[in-house]
């Protein structure tokens, strides 16, 4: 009974061994307490909110005034008053603040918070806004 056939055991051997990769792991408790000490030492990089926090004329919420899009009561191409973005936050007058996306634009419209928010005697256009809006969307939106 020749079971252990030559061929065999050549092909056996021109295989690569296909050997499990050993990556060397500490100890579960070691992994844990590093991992605490990261997260408790309070790295300055990583406060969320730093700076002027301000609230979103569209949804409300709170947030870091760098995330918002800072508005002002202006005029728009026809010299008609209107809400105008002012992406460096450099507008002088009041200012209202706005999260960069279509939806709080939308809501802020249909609540009509442009207006209020910046003190406005007559109805703000808020074509100039929604105009920049739709022109970083696009720009920022992956092609596929
Ligand atoms: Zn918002």
């Amino acid at each position: 009974m020749a079971n252990r056939h030559p061929l065999r055991r050549a092909d056996r051997r021109l295989r690569p061994a296909a050997r499990p990769v050993r990556v060397p792991w500490p100890p579960h408790g070691k992994v844990e307490a590093v991992a605490r000490e990261r997260t408790s030492s309070a790295c300055p990089d990583d406060a969320p909110l730093v700076g002027p926090v301000r609230t979103c004329v569209g949804c409300r919420e709170r947030a870091a005034g760098r995330e918002l899009l800072r508005v002002t009561a202006g005029s728009d191409t026809h010299g008609q008053p209107a809400v105008v973005p002012d992406p460096n936050g450099t507008a002088p007058g009041r200012g209202a603040h706005l999260h960069p996306t279509s939806e709080c634009y939308d809501l802020a419209v249909r609540r009509k918070a442009f207006t209020r928010a910046l003190r406005a005697r007559v109805g703000l256009s808020s074509a100039p806004v929604g105009d920049y809006l739709a022109h970083i969307d696009t720009a920022s939106r992956p092609t596929d």
